[in-house]
């Protein structure tokens, strides 16, 4: 193996500070990649190796397991350019910090997103969103490494609906995106976010590690309130735990693996299935 030549490498890495469950998984290498022309060459190298890889932002949406066994690329694109209401940011700006900077230079949009603590690269990949909004209605165009590719998607390229996107469908990897915010006032943007925010210390368990929801709500349902009335709060597997706070949350009361969580998720999937003969799809995603 000689990926060196491509970014910082580390053998035998253990991912739990690269993921919001903090769950320890040791990949065979991670690899903190900061130029697009060495991405290419490394995907073309992995791709003619067979070798598996995963592109990893937060890691705030996904289940890690215990051993992964391939390579985790962590993309390094940070840059930013406010250019009147509209932003071109790298893919591995945070969404959140991303949200404060844009009410900064008094534009609107992006308050829905103060609480999310993922890339915007991810966010963009799963149509994040909070509040009845989502990210696809910023979107002008984005930019990503398709097929060897460097190319421009504009956003009626892309299909969006609810965490979902064609995106998800395809062998791509987000580099940059340009958004269209509008003008707005600060203080309006600041009293938002701090009502946002407070409802979200108020409903949800963030004193532990988790990665936000892990259902998707049926359609006209809570995926919580399901739960919960099936007395699911509290069940534990393992460290991990059904929250007492939220039940669409399952949080890391210590030592969890990504095994403890999958097999909770099963088990909430089935009681659901048998209850109300409903099927519960995942916002978060299993990494294998
Ligand atoms: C406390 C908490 C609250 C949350 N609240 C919300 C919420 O309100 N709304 C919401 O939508 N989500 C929420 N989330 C979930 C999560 O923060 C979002 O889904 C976020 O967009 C994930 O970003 P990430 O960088 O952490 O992605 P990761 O978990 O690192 O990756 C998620 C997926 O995206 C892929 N990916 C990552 N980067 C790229 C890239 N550059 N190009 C292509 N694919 C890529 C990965 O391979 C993976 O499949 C919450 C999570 C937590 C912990």
């Amino acid at each position: 193996m000689s990926i060196e030549e491509y970014g910082k490498v580390t053998k035998d890495f253990d991912l739990v500070n690269n993921n919001t469950y903090k769950v320890h998984s040791i990949c065979n290498y991670y690899i903190e990649v900061s130029d697009v022309i060495k991405l290419t060459k490394l995907i073309n190298y992995l791709k003619k190796e067979n070798t598996k890889y995963l592109i990893i932002g937060n890691g705030s949406n996904i289940i890690l397991p215990s051993q992964y066994n391939g390579i985790v690329i962590k993309p390094l694109f940070y840059d930013l350019e406010i250019d009147g209401e509209y932003l071109t940011v790298g893919s591995s700006y945070m969404i959140n910090k991303l949200a404060m900077e844009s009410i900064e230079h008094n534009l609107t949009g992006l308050e829905w997103a103060s609480g999310i603590p993922g890339t915007i690269g991810a966010s963009i990949y799963g149509n994040a969103g909070a509040y009845k909004d989502e990210i696809s209605n910023y979107i002008e165009e984005i930019e990503v490494l398709e097929n060897d590719k460097v190319k421009i998607l504009k956003k009626n390229d892309i299909f969006f609906s609810y965490r979902e996107t064609s995106l998800q469908k395809k062998d791509l990897i987000i580099l940059k995106a340009k958004l269209k915010l509008s003008k707005g006032n600060k203080e309006e943007s600041l009293a938002i976010v701090k009502d946002r925010l407070e409802r979200r210390t108020a409903s949800q368990p963030l004193n532990y590690p988790s990665a936000g929801s892990v259902f998707r709500n049926p359609e006209g349902l809570f995926a919580g309130k399901l739960i919960e009335d099936l007395g699911l709060k509290g069940k534990q597997i393992g460290g991990a735990q059904i929250s007492e706070k939220h039940a669409n949350f399952i949080i890391n009361i210590g030592n969890a693996t990504g095994e403890d969580i999958v097999n909770l998720i099963k088990l909430i999937i089935t009681e659901v299935k048998k209850e109300y003969n409903i099927d519960l799809f995942l916002e978060q995603k299993i990494i294998n």
